[in-house]
């Protein structure tokens, strides 16, 4: 279930309307400002068994350009807000290259970006717009809550459409 930015959310259900497939997401984060408006920061694709743009025949991702940054990094993830960057060990390169290699990037961090260079473009991207963010939800003194009372909501924006708003 990867994470996505709003915009990101917006891309895959256009696609995804071309294509005649329906995707499921929920909101992950989200923040009230003094007004009652709330502001969904990133959301959760729901992913129920094989990605519904991965092509089961030729095992391949059937929008590699356009895959979300989640995507683009992986095997490589983010921890927010620290930065930290780690590498999965679920993935199948990585599994088939042992746990050396895991023990290796882990005292070395320094080439992962030597080993993943287009997957740490990615997760770099993440980490920036994440930062991006976080900043302007602080300038604007907006408060965190809980995903849940969303529904309960008079207006809710996704946090880009939020922000031109503001500007
Ligand atoms: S890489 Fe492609 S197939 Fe895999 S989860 Fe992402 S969008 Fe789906």
């Amino acid at each position: 279930m990867p994470i996505v930015f709003p915009w990101e959310k917006r891309e895959l259900e256009k696609i995804a309307a071309e294509m005649n497939i329906k995707l499921g997401f929920k909101p992950s984060q989200a923040f009230i400002d003094e007004d009652g408006a709330c502001v969904v920061t990133l959301y959760k694709w729901i992913i129920q068994g094989f990605c519904p743009f991965f092509n089961r025949a030729s095992r391949h991702c059937m929008i590699h350009e356009d895959k979300p940054l989640a995507c683009k990094m992986y095997p490589l993830l983010v921890e927010l807000p620290s930065g930290k960057l780690m590498a999965s060990g679920k993935c199948d390169w990585i599994k088939q290259h042992g746990p050396k290699l895991m023990e290796h990037l882990s005292t070395r961090p320094e080439l992962i970006p030597e080993l993943f260079p287009n997957e740490f473009e990615a997760a770099k991207r993440v980490f920036i717009e994440f930062m991006t963010i976080n900043s302007f939800i602080e300038r604007h003194g907006l408060r965190p809550m809980d995903v849940s009372k969303l529904s309960e909501c008079a207006s809710v924006y996704d946090i880009d459409e939020y922000m031109a708003r503001s500007e």
